[in-house]
């Protein structure tokens, strides 16, 4: 495909909210009697657990695998339809519910939690925090949430303005709620909680906009912070900075802390109760470039590693940095799973990571030590890992050696991203939602650190893209997925389903031998656990990201996912969000047993009809400009060369493209900041944003030309 400039502008946030109504919390329920009380010895045993799901895990082993067995291969094809619930926001819906005690708690966009009757589906209360619309401009990838913690009788969650709010588990009703981050930075929070003996570990994003990233438990019963542990060290002379982040500070270069340095863990952490060890996933470098976060170079520690924490009194205790040097937004905030393997006739506890940079990590969890990397999907930036645990890099990928574009396997995407990957401990599996998806790197000349841009230091506007050598199972092959069956012991696939489009969802194995898993196409569907044989599939009517969950209720197996378009799959790469992931978006939870036959309301497709632009306005420089500018702030919401994904406004289609005045009360005046659209004179001119405005419709004179030429 021609090279078209990547873009931000935020716009589409705006109309895409207008169907969200920010609700307010209902009232509470009628007292209930006491339910049950999560205790940590619930938490060690929760992998046993048939009827309840009581971590965003499922256990501390992370292993999705439920010991549920009604549901089998043989069975598999009379599962139906129970219940559904259609949710009140269509941003990315993400999360894994928690079920505990028949009743079904969930995290939704915006932050918003509902709680249902497990059974019945009938909502029981509902919790809105009011997350303000304009903190949807502070990340990257949609206003999303994975999930809760639960413990006593409370639920946590993170707000994605950056709260920890702790709920009484019957009512919803608020017992305490606390700023876990600096609000004047570009800091949210999207990931589920983690317990560990009684504190509550939460963490933050923000990588992509100059903040710097840590941890912090709070206690369960006050929301008192019992410590905080930054993963990347702060201004040498002035912080005060414990010795691992001394020791870190020496693998850095220049002036970093002033960039913020990164290393957020947005999502993975667990906890081995035996070790006592946390494992949290730290993320990429901020800006991503490394020779402007980190000038001569260094490994840059503890970026893009795996850390293993003392949770009592988070101290450091060692670590394993899969992508020395992070300069392509390869983070280690992917799964964290924990097993016990046979390796070389010795058993090993080890943890398993497949992170964005493609390789499947081994790694022994008492230690530190590594142990195996193999890539999962094709990859150019390195050719493999030494015994040491080191990447053998192609040199060529560190795209600020080299003039224009570099094109990177896998990409900013990731290989693998949060999704949850499941286990089959009886067939020795690892179950990885893979992306078969690259990304065009460019150093960006001349950057400066901006508030709300992509801080990235890559050139979303360079010139013509080079020839995007996609590629899958060693053939060229479209941008796409995977489900990989992936034997941890010899590091190889043992079978593989392709999909057409990335971003697909999240993973779950149960004992009855199947793997279920919802697509970016919009079906959710089980497969034979052994050999991927697709077994049975149901139409969700709209793309699934989210990780399904099975629990028992008075003799009866359930399967619950949740459907739902978003994320950054469905924001940024324009018409690449599009290919083989329809544009219809709908949020909802659905719920399946054996022999139930409800069916959806008709399906209704979303047709944004023939382009009928304006006339064209701007010069050739203008329009130049506006691209320039639509690729550092608009692009990653509202989509690569502002071809909308389904879930925020296609800009090219977009009314208020037709006058300066329209487009100015909204992109400049800021008319829709309730729903995530700020205004943004405060790092743009009018004359910038309204060159925009001529770049989005030149964008949508060339798209009709090819419609009209019958492309
Ligand atoms: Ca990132």
């Amino acid at each position: 495909m021609i090279k078209r400039t990547a873009i931000i502008l935020g716009l589409a946030a705006v109309l895409a909210a207008c169907s969200e109504s920010q609700q307010a919390a209902a009232p509470a329920a009628p007292a209930a009697p006491q339910g049950v009380v999560i205790t940590d010895a619930s938490l060690e045993n929760a992998a046993s657990e048939t009827s309840q799901w009581l971590t965003y895990n499922r256990s501390y082993m992370a292993q999705r695998f439920s010991p549920n067995t009604q549901i089998t291969k043989e069975n598999v094809a009379n599962l139906g339809l129970e219940w559904y619930a259609d949710l009140d926001t269509k941003r990315g819906q993400e999360a894994t519910p928690l079920v505990i005690d028949g009743k079904m708690y969930v995290t939704t966009a915006w932050s918003k939690v509902k709680a249902y009757d497990a059974k019945t589906g009938a909502l029981l209360w509902e919790f809105d925090p009011k997350v303000p619309g304009e903190a949807a401009v502070k990340a990257c990838c949609d206003v999303v949430n994975r999930g809760m913690a639960a413990y006593g009788d409370k639920l946590y969650f993170g707000s994605f303005d950056g709260r920890l709010i702790a709920l009484d588990r019957e009512t919803g009703k608020v017992i305490w709620e606390k700023v876990t981050v600096d609000q004047n930075q570009s800091y949210s929070i999207t990931g589920a909680p983690l317990i560990v003996n009684g504190k509550v570990i939460i963490g933050n994003g923000g990588a992509e906009y100059g903040v710097r990233g840590y941890i912090a438990a709070y206690d369960t019963e006050t929301g008192e912070e019992a410590w905080r542990f930054y993963t990347v060290p702060g201004n040498p002379e002035t912080s005060n900075d414990p010795a691992y982040l001394q020791k870190a500070a020496k693998t850095w270069t220049g002036e970093w802390w002033k960039l913020g340095g990164g290393g957020t863990v947005w999502d993975s952490m667990t906890y081995d109760p035996e070790l006592d060890l946390l494992y949290i996933g730290v993320g990429n470098g901020s800006p991503w470039n490394q020779k402007i976060r980190s000038p001569q170079g260094g490994d840059n520690l503890y970026l893009s590693s795996i850390v293993a924490v003392r949770p009592d009194t988070g101290e450091y205790v060692w670590h394993y940095q899969g992508t020395p040097g992070e300069t392509w937004d390869f983070t280690a905030t992917q799964h964290i799973m924990l097993a016990d393997l046979e390796i070389d006739g010795k058993l090993r506890k080890v943890l398993m990571q497949a992170p964005k940079n493609g390789f499947f990590f081994v790694i022994d969890r008492e230690t530190g030590e590594f142990i195996s990397a193999k890539n999962f999907v094709f990859v150019t930036w390195a050719t493999g890992y030494d015994e040491n645990g080191r990447p053998i890099e192609n040199p060529d990928a560190r795209y600020y050696n080299k003039d224009g574009v570099v094109f990177v396997l896998p990409g900013a995407g990731g290989a693998h991203s949060w999704q949850p990957m499941a286990m089959n401990p009886k067939e020795g599996l690892v179950y990885i939602p893979a992306n078969i998806a690259g990304f065009p790197y460019a150093d960006e000349k001349g950057w400066e650190a901006k508030p709300k841009g992509f801080n990235t230091g890559n050139d979303f506007s360079m010139g013509a893209m080079p020839p995007i050598p996609e590629v899958r199972n060693g053939a060229l092959a479209a941008t796409g997925g995977a489900l990989i069956a992936w034997d941890p012991i010899k590091q190889e696939a043992r079978w593989q389903v392709d999909y057409e489009a990335a971003s697909n969802g999240g993973l779950l194995a149960t004992a009855g031998g199947l793997v279920f898993q919802g697509t970016a196409a919009g079906e959710f569907v089980a497969y034979d656990a052994a050999n991927g044989e697709r077994l049975w599939s149901f139409d969700a009517q709209s793309s699934i990201l989210a990780a399904p969950v099975s629990f028992e209720m008075d003799g009866d197996q359930y399967i619950a996912v949740l459907v739902g378009r978003g994320g950054i799959f469905h924001l940024a790469p324009g018409l690449l969000s599009l290919d083989g992931a329809p544009p219809e978006n709908i949020s909802r939870m659905m719920v399946f047993k054996l022999n139930a036959d409800k069916t959806l309301p008709p399906k209704i497709a979303q047709q944004l009809g023939a382009l009928n632009p304006p006339a064209k306005v701007g010069t050739v420089e203008s329009i130049a400009e506006g691209s320039y500018l639509y690729g550092r702030y608009c692009g990653t919401c509202h989509g690569d060369a502002a071809i909308g994904g389904g879930v925020l406004p296609d800009l090219r289609h977009s009314a208020i493209n037709a006058t300066a005045d329209a487009w100015k009360t909204i992109v400049a005046d800021g008319a829709l900041t309730d729903r995530g659209m700020v205004g943004w004179t405060d790092v743009m001119t009018l004359e910038q944003i309204e060159a925009v405005r001529h770049y989005v419709i030149n964008r949508a004179h060339e798209d009709a030309a090819l419609e009209a030429a019958g492309h």
